[in-house]
């Protein structure tokens, strides 16, 4: 049987945005409408997810087993729009998230893909066939970002300390 973890619970419940939490009541609202949990069928469950944060249940949240109950969350909003309770789900789903990489447990395609962003200003670097197949197409040149500025702007929120360290 999970254990409440009481600290965790009201860390979340005392920040601004996670107190909207104890206004669920397990409606579904959310899960009916998350593209994520259609697509899985249930197995990403965001109503699931707020109610394991609302009682604190911390090991049913974190853990590689886990990943994916927070993971799998793309962000996209859908659930705060229609949450009759206007719970933040996004934003708490943030704070979970942010957890989990101070616990070293954010997937690799997501640390690995914001190393890309530090490294080269952007999410998918210019390669030579892309350069290529777009003059066959008549496209133009795609401008390239400001890797410095990019850089500067991500050394403000500490990104580089956040991801895991390279391998040898
Ligand atoms: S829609 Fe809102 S109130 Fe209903 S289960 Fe989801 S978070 Fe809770
Ligand atoms: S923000 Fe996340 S939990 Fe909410 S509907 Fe979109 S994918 Fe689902």
């Amino acid at each position: 049987m999970a254990t409440i973890d009481f600290e965790f619970r009201n860390e979340i419940i005392k920040s601004d945005i996670g107190s909207t939490l104890a206004y669920c009541y397990q409606c579904a609202t959310c899960s009916g409408a998350c593209p994520v949990a259609q697509v899985t069928e249930g197995r990403y469950n965001p109503r699931r997810l707020i109610l394991d944060a609302l009682l604190g249940l911390k090991e049913k949240i974190f853990g590689a087993e886990n990943a994916f109950n927070i993971w799998g969350c793309t962000m996209c909003d859908t659930c705060d729009e229609v949450c009759p309770q206007k719970v933040e789900l996004t934003e708490i789903f943030t704070i979970l998230k942010n957890k989990s990489i101070e616990r070293g447990e954010a997937p690799a395609y997501y640390t690995g893909q914001a190393s890309t962003v530090l490294e080269h200003g952007k999410a998918i670097p210019m390669q030579p066939a892309i350069e290529r197949r777009r003059e066959q197409l008549g496209l133009p040149k795609v401008m390239e970002p400001n890797v410095e500025e990019v850089k500067k702007l991500l050394g403000a929120t500490k990104l580089a300390e956040k991801l895991p360290p390279k391998e040898a």
